[in-house]
């Protein structure tokens, strides 16, 4: 498989290829572009954070932890005491980076689920959700994070493949096709819950406007 630095190099030549574009063609601004760009470095490495005490897990658990106390700072400010606000904030931060570590880590197998197709995409539809619900972003720049996300996690998967493909031999690893999996048999049911989410999704969520006929 590819390493930490590879795909760190090869996430952000495609973030700033795509960026760049979307600049020229004014679908984004200069700061939605950087916001972009780094989300799109983000997707990257993501996939490995199924590979336990690796560098990307460590990453996004400590980032998913200050977003929980930032969140609870958010939701709770003016109703709690500065004191407890801040007790309520670490001890969210501190059981995220832990508890739901510890539990995640023991739960995944690397490269198994999260080397996937179908969670390439979920992770892609949970950005949107995030960016349209939570962040309150227009329909069109939603999906803009979505593919930013999706197409991140999807370069990660496919390095992973290509770095499986002995070029000089043209002989296989092992390790391929276990990193752009469509489907497993030993976990079939994961992957149909996978699946059964997307359809759902796709089913509720809105579209960007250009694909919505008036
Ligand atoms: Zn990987």
């Amino acid at each position: 498989m590819a390493s930490f630095q590879t795909h760190i190099a090869v996430a952000a030549v495609g973030s700033l290829t795509a960026s760049a574009v979307c600049l020229e063609t004014g679908l984004l601004n200069q700061p939605q572009a950087l916001a972009l760009f780094s989300l799109g470095i983000l997707a990257g490495i993501l996939p490995d954070i199924d590979s336990d005490h690796s560098i990307p897990t460590r990453l996004v658990f400590t980032i998913l932890s200050f977003a929980v106390a930032i969140s609870a700072i958010l939701i709770f400010q003016g109703q709690l005491s500065l004191l407890y606000l801040l007790g309520l904030a670490l001890t969210g931060a501190l059981f995220v980076r832990f508890i739901v570590y510890a539990l995640f880590a023991r739960m995944t197998e690397h490269r198994g689920l999260f080397h996937s197709l179908p969670a390439a995409l979920i992770f892609g539809l949970g950005a949107f959700s995030l960016a349209y619900y939570l962040l309150g972003l227009t329909l069109n720049l939603a999906w803009l994070t979505a593919a930013y996300v999706s197409a991140g996690y999807l370069l990660h998967l496919l390095l992973d493949e290509l770095y499986s493909v002995n070029f000089i031999g043209l002989s296989m690893k092992k390790s391929f096709g276990s990193a752009l999996t469509l489907f497993s048999h030993s976990s079939w049911f994961a992957y149909l819950l996978m699946y059964a989410a997307l359809g759902l999704a796709f089913y509720l969520l809105p579209l960007p406007y250009g694909l919505v006929s008036a």
